[in-house]
Parts: structure tokens; sequence; C-alpha cells
């Protein structure tokens, strides 16, 4: 029988509340994107089927959104076990949910596999683009793009800035985790 995937890898999504994780998981798995999710009906689960054509690997995705528990600090050791991945989100133009980010981390080094990738991710950048300014769907940036640069870099994260909005950089982000995940395989991490 043909190989479907060579990888199942487990990812979750952290972040505040509102930063945007069920959006992201919904573009990655569903390609679309609601402006207004029902806030009780945070989706919980998704899977996906990546390519990574430099491995010649087909990996499965199979990721869990924290669906509404961040606000209550539940977030249990079983969410942790068996991650791969981690997606750490904030949104840009919200300074306190990157202030917040770093206990997420703590959160995560706490709880997750040592190994564990992970990756820093500014949501809502469509929301400052250039050309927005002066319409209702502008709203200023509060984390500048270097700041969160060096703050990944110095943690060792890899960083994207991403709009499960309009889908730039959702794919790639977790196409950049997974590869970074396959290299440590490879080198037996
Ligand atoms: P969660 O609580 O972190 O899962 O956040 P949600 O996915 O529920 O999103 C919170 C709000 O932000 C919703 O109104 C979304 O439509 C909106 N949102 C999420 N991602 C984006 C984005 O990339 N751009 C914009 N403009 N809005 C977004």
């Amino acid at each position: 029988m043909a190989v479907t995937w060579h990888y199942v890898l487990k990812f979750i999504i952290t972040g505040d509340a509102a930063v945007g994780k069920s959006s992201l998981l919904v573009r990655l798995t569903d390609q679309r994107f609601l402006s207004n999710p029902d806030p009780t009906l945070g989706v919980e689960f998704g899977s996906k089927l990546i390519e990574i054509p430099e491995e010649g690997k087909v990996v499965k995705l199979q990721c869990w959104d924290t669906a509404g528990t961040e606000s209550f600090r539940s977030i249990t050791r079983s969410y942790y076990r068996g991650a791969a991945g981690c997606l750490l989100v904030y949104d840009v133009t919200s300074r306190s949910s990157f202030t917040n980010a770093q206990s997420w981390l703590a959160d995560v080094r706490e709880h997750a596999d040592p190994h564990l990738t992970c990756i820093l991710v500014g949501n809502k950048v469509d929301l400052c683009e250039e050309g927005t300014e002066g319409t209702s769907s502008h709203k200023r940036r509060e984390v500048p793009t270097e700041e969160a640069e060096r703050w990944a870099e110095k943690e060792g994260l890899l960083f994207v800035e991403a709009s499960a909005k309009s889908g730039r950089n959702v794919d790639s982000a977790f196409e950049a985790a997974s590869r970074d995940i396959l290299n440590k395989i490879k080198r037996g991490a």
C-alpha cells in the first residue's frame, strides 16, 4: 500500500485569548476565515497533511488549540504530552499579548518535551499593512517586527508574522516548524 504520510506530528497552539489561535487553525485546515467566530465554540482540533519537499516527506499535522481554556489557565500537562511543535501566538496590535507570550513560553518549557520546536507567530499583520491607514480595518502596530525577532532569537524560537485573515504565512509557519522537527529527528534529537 502507498505511504500516505511518513510522520504524525502533534502541534499545540498557545497564547492569550483572542490573538487568533482558532482562526489560524481554521485557516490551516479549512482555508477560510471567520470574522465573528463564536468564542464559546473554540476549535479544539484540526488535522492536515503537508509536504516537506526538501526532505521528501509527507507529515500529518495534528493540531490542538486551547479552545477557550487559556483564560482559566487550566491547561494541563496532558495537553502538552507528546507535542513535537508549538505555535506561540500573539497579536501584533496588542502589546500585552506579546508580553504575556513570555509566560506562555515559561508554561511550555515547564510542561512540554525539552526538544519541542516552538515558533513565535505575530498574528493579524493585515490590520497594520501599509495602505489601510484611516480605514476601519486598520489598527496601530504595537509590537515592532525587530523586537519580536530579537526576543525569538534570544529564546531559540523560530519566528514569523502572519495573518489568519489573509492566509499570509500560515501554512509556512507550520511548514517551517515541521522542517525543524524533521531535522531534529534526523539528528536523533
Ligand atoms: P483565539 O481566542 O486566540 O482562538 O482567537 P480567535 O481565533 O477566536 O480570534 C479572535 C478574533 O480575532 C476574532 O474576531 C477573529 O476574527 C479575529 N482574528 C483572528 N485572526 C485574525 C487576523 O489574522 N486578522 C484579523 N484582522 N483578525 C483576526
